[in-house]
């Protein structure tokens, strides 16, 4: 590993699983200083634990604004400031079958997180950053916000929202040396992928697996579903000096997906 992040300190939400949680592990084998924010503390703190003093975990919901102003004023006080900002905290939100039957709350519930969460973490990031020089803000969205289908609705119009707001505060935040720019993965395996998170019907299950699977393993170009690892290898080049003219983008990082048969989503 090189030191491609040695001097910076980072916040990453949603560190303790998935691709958060192979990110946290590359930005500390970078040299950097992180903050790993999640609501499942024991994952966490188990994670902190194994990386040594470069790593925190704080407790942090990213759905209520207080928390994530306190995680940004967590991570300037141990570690001395904030240079990048990774709001990758999602959920899937899938808990009935069909949009028909979602309550208003299952909305709220979607969007407090993917969008909410993720306006809370470039406004507080930001506040920092205008005054100190800049810094890298980076929101993970997903091919679900530009692709439709007939499952995840709620999250499909989250993650397209994310990416909006992304190039719209990409150009407001320009003129303070901010970057800021948005991915998009495709499938990933990762527990959000598996369908079956908790409470989950196996009706929903079945048809969200139908809705979204086609594109796993061999409807990709690349015939293989992305690893963790592979979006935070982007994830790094995003936040480093590598791409410093970039801002304003939303990177697809989705084996081909997007750039294929719109059918095989
Ligand atoms: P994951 O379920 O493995 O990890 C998500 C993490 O977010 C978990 O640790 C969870 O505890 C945490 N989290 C959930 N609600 C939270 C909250 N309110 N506050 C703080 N943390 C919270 O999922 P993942 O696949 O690694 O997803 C990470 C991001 O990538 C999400 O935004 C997701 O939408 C996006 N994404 C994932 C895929 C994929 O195929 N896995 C594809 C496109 C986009």
């Amino acid at each position: 590993m090189g030191q491609e992040l040695a001097g910076k300190v980072a916040i990453v939400t949603g560190g303790a699983s998935g691709i958060g949680r192979a990110t946290v592990e590359l930005f500390v084998a970078e040299g950097a200083r992180v903050v790993l924010a999640d609501v499942n503390e024991a994952q966490g703190q188990e994670l902190v634990a194994q990386l040594g003093p470069h790593a925190r975990f704080k407790r942090t919901d990213v759905s209520k604004k207080d928390e994530v102003e306190a995680l940004v004023a967590f991570a300037i006080e141990q570690f001395g400031g904030l240079h990048i900002m990774f709001n990758n905290a999602g959920i899937s939100g899938a808990q009935h079958a069909r949009f028909l039957d979602d309550k208003l709350e299952d909305f709220q519930h979607v969007v407090g997180i993917n969008l909410f969460g993720v306006m809370v973490g470039c406004q507080a990031a930001a506040r920092h950053m205008s005054r100190n020089g800049g810094g890298v803000i980076l929101n993970n969205a997903s091919i679900a916000g530009v692709l439709p289908g007939q499952a995840l609705m709620t999250y499909r119009a989250t993650k397209a929202a994310v990416i909006m707001l992304s190039k719209s505060l990409a150009i407001d935040f320009a003129e303070y040396n901010i970057r800021l720019n948005c991915l998009a993965p495709g499938h990933i395996r990762t527990p959000l992928t598996s369908f079956a998170p908790p409470g989950i019907s196996p009706e929903v299950a079945e048809r969200v697996k139908q809705a979204v699977g086609a594109a796993f393993d061999v409807n990709q170009p690349l015939k293989r579903t992305g690893r963790p690892e592979d979006v935070a290898q982007v994830v790094l080049f995003m936040v480093g000096d590598r791409s410093a003219q970039i801002t304003g983008t939303v990177l697809p990082v989705d084996g081909g997906i997007t750039a294929g048969d719109p059918v095989n989503h």
